[in-house]
């Protein structure tokens, strides 16, 4: 047991509080011998290494098996990792590589697959993209199986935890987290290493469990039956609390939970003022698995899916099957709400493997639609898929970044040219409704010119701020200037939504901004007509809406573009919440915490 108490700051990965005792799963990495072969033990090494191939498999279809069994959210992506996985035990670039290493080199299956999988791993971009990192991650799973099973050790979490345990792990693989997930409601998931979208993060985000990753020394410092408080909000883990942290924590456990539960009653109802304006409250996904949270949270469509996750998953491009059932998968299950899919924003920092290039300065570099345009068969797959699963609900096909109007028509050009291919192989069906991101001041700024041009637009204020202040949205020294409410965005954001009004095509936004409760009347008062956010987002936003007037919100409107400072922008904007919404303002996105 651990003696007294150890706070630890991580990476919160998925939101709320969990109170627990410690339930570690050994994921140690395993020690791995290193032998030379006498002449007549070559052939029996192959054997014992294809003997260990054939259980590793067979102990794969057997989690393949229980996740399915209990088919929930989620399980169709976990059974596609353990696919993969499967996969790569049949990987000629593994076994070939491990055949040559024992016949020529003579060396033990065991040491000759550690060769081989550094191999594999090198054939990924060296880089230090949390992706390729994952990529790199289902090797290294795949790898440690196989010689755990040669070495007689135990491969799978045998044992379940208890419910409610605080699962403590160096890493998860996606087999065990689904199973945890799938068989037992437990409490949270911390571990050492990790990013917020490795699959654990994701899973847990899914299915609405606590977690935080990237802790570091976790599995050093917990024992089994230790008392943890994992604050999934904050990113913060505390081991062996004292009896008052207990107490604080459980309190704001509940504070969290009721909070969540009152909000969820206006779930069914739409986001509509006092005085009659509507918003629609959409979701920004990733992945498909994000979906039932999406709609538990009273997501009325997807506002944004950001498919280059689908490119980065993988250590391949997807194939336009591929790109056709994930969009179908969305579309029919948000059938008959619509869903507006973003064609792939990559580049720059932002690519699949393979497709590595050096960027002096990435966020200006060739990315988003610059990239598509460059790469062509890439986007013409991405657009067939997207127009063949169009009859499968409502999509909204959005091009990122477009910086002009000549940029615009190439883009559409394609699209164009796709669908006339599409129609000759008797696929004939009128194209979707096709908008754009204004993320670049180039296009807020001629927002009336491309209104005449788009069916919608939605505002990427996450990319608008960065550009027009000019500070890299990553970089932490820069941080303080990232003010959405300067008055030069506010006098973009104003542009755009005006021109969208006298085009009469709808404006949504789908940056950050558009989830933070703050913003929601001055968001009213601008007149965006969809918001797009986070899924666990959507409930306090429509709380605030539903109270609001949308006319207080152009009279605000008014009153911020009378100001010059940003300070004094934002410190209208925070008196006016609070002096209108009070209590509603305390209940942010850190309800909950524990102060201090
Ligand atoms: C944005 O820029 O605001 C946006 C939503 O796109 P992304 O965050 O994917 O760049
Ligand atoms: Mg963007």
């Amino acid at each position: 047991m651990a003696t007294g108490t150890t706070t630890l700051n991580g990476i919160g990965a998925s939101p709320g509080i969990a109170i627990g005792r410690c339930w570690p799963v050994d994921r140690r990495k395993v020690r791995t011998p290193k032998r030379r072969l006498g002449p007549d033990e070559i052939e029996p090494e192959l054997a014992r290494f294809r003997v260990a191939l054939e259980i590793s498999d067979r102990q794969l279809e057997e989690v393949r098996q229980k996740v399915t069994a209990t088919e929930g959210t989620g399980a169709s992506e976990h059974t596609a990792i353990i696919d993969i996985h499967r996969l790569m035990l049949k990987d000629e670039m593994l076994v070939l590589e491990v055949h040559k290493l024992i016949r020529d080199e003579r060396l033990n299956a065991e040491w000759s697959i550690k060769r081989a999988v550094r191999k594999i791993k090198g054939a990924f971009a060296a880089d230090a993209d949390e992706y390729f990192k994952e990529r790199r991650a289902d090797v290294d799973y795949v790898g440690e199986r196989i010689i755990k099973n040669l070495l007689g050790q135990q491969v799978d979490v045998e044992e379940l935890p208890p419910e409610g345990a605080i699962i403590v792990a160096h890493d998860l693989t996606p087999a065990d987290t689904a199973l945890l997930l799938h068989e037992r409601k437990v409490g949270a998931f911390v571990t050492d290493s990790g990013a917020k979208t490795s699959h654990t993060a994701i899973v847990a985000r899914a299915l609405e469990v606590p977690a935080v990753v990237a802790l570091g020394r976790i599995t050093t410092l917990a024992d089994k039956g230790d008392w943890i408080i994992v604050d999934g909000t904050q990113g913060v883990v505390i081991i062996g609390p004292t009896p008052a942290e207990r107490a604080d924590y459980e309190a704001a456990r509940e504070r969290f939970l009721v909070h969540e539960r009152e909000l969820l009653r206006t779930r069914e109802l739409p986001a509509t003022t006092l005085d009659g304006a509507t918003v629609k409250l959409a979701g920004n996904i990733e992945f498909a698995e994000e979906v039932p949270s999406l709609l538990n949270h009273g997501g009325e469509a997807v506002g944004l899916y950001r498919t280059e996750f689908l490119y980065l998953q993988r250590d391949r491009l997807p194939t336009e099957e591929e790109h056709y059932q994930d969009y179908r998968r969305v579309l029919e299950a948000l059938a008959p709400r619509p869903v507006t899919i973003r064609t792939f924003d990559l580049g720059g920092d932002k690519l699949p493997a393979g497709l590595k290039a050096h960027a002096e300065n990435p966020a200006m570099g060739l990315r988003a639609i610059r990239y598509c345009l460059r790469q062509p068969d890439m986007f013409r797959s991405q657009l067939r898929a997207l127009l063949r699963a169009s009859v499968h609900g409502r999509l909204r096909l959005m091009f990122p970044m477009i910086s002009g109007i000549a940029e615009l028509r190439a883009a559409r050009q394609v699209l164009n040219d796709v669908r006339d291919e599409l129609a000759r192989e008797g696929f004939d069906h009128p194209l979707p409704p096709v908008g754009i991101m204004i993320e670049l001041p180039s296009a807020a700024l001629i927002a009336d010119r491309l209104a005449r041009e788009v069916d919608f637009f939605s505002i990427g204020t996450n990319d608008l701020i960065q550009y027009t202040i000019g500070i890299d949205r990553q970089n932490k020294d820069v941080a303080y200037l990232y003010r959405p409410l300067h008055l030069s965005v506010l006098r973009l954001l104003k542009q755009v939504c005006d021109a969208g009004r006298e085009a009469g095509i709808p404006v949504s936004m789908c940056g950050e901004m558009a989830g933070e409760p703050l913003n929601a009347l001055v968001l009213l008062g601008l007149g965006v007509n969809e918001l797009s956010m986070n899924g666990p987002s959507i409930p306090l936003v429509k709380r605030v809406v539903r109270a609001a007037r949308a006319e207080d919100g152009r009279a605000l409107v008014a009153r911020m573009l009378a100001l010059t400072q940003a300070d004094d922008i934002e410190r209208e904007v925070r008196d006016e919440m609070i002096r209108r919404f009070g209590a509603l303002m305390e209940h942010d996105s850190r309800a909950g915490s524990v102060p201090g």
